[in-house]
């Protein structure tokens, strides 16, 4: 398969970019990634323990969501222990007029979301037992 559609190669890039900073600005969306806007009845415990691991860990994390509500995603992340630094705003160490958010990598329910998960976890996971892969 082509580079830059192999997982493992998007893991190693992602990795060595953690090392190089001791961090990654991980942004991630809010509506049915962390919160259950269609109430379903889902949890997002898997999703919200990650990004707690992640903060542990030193990154910078980003909510991007299209929710209007801004003061009821605070308050929603805030009352569930689900740790952001900004929400819908650049990383203040990145200077740019970009309406893109910069990210080094995101969570989205629309953006395979397993995927993106899997390498996150496997990223915490090795660098809690000081494994260098
Ligand atoms: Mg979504």
């Amino acid at each position: 398969m082509d580079y830059y559609l192999n997982l493992e190669n998007a893991y190693q890039r992602l990795l060595k970019e953690y090392k190089e900073h001791q961090s990654l600005v991980v942004a991630y969306d809010f509506d049915n990634t962390v919160y259950d806007y269609h109430k379903n009845g889902w949890q997002f415990n898997d999703v919200i323990q990650l990004l707690q691991n992640l903060k542990s860990i030193g990154c910078y994390l980003i909510v991007f969501t299209a929710n209007e509500d801004i003061e009821f995603v605070k308050k929603y992340c805030n009352d569930n222990q689900i740790p952001f630094d900004a929400i819908n705003e650049q990383p203040p160490f990145y200077k740019s007029e970009s309406r893109k958010i910069y990210y080094n990598v995101l969570l989205d329910d629309r953006a395979g979301l397993r995927e993106v998960y899997d390498m996150l976890f496997r990223l915490v996971r090795n660098k809690r037992n000081n494994l260098n892969h």
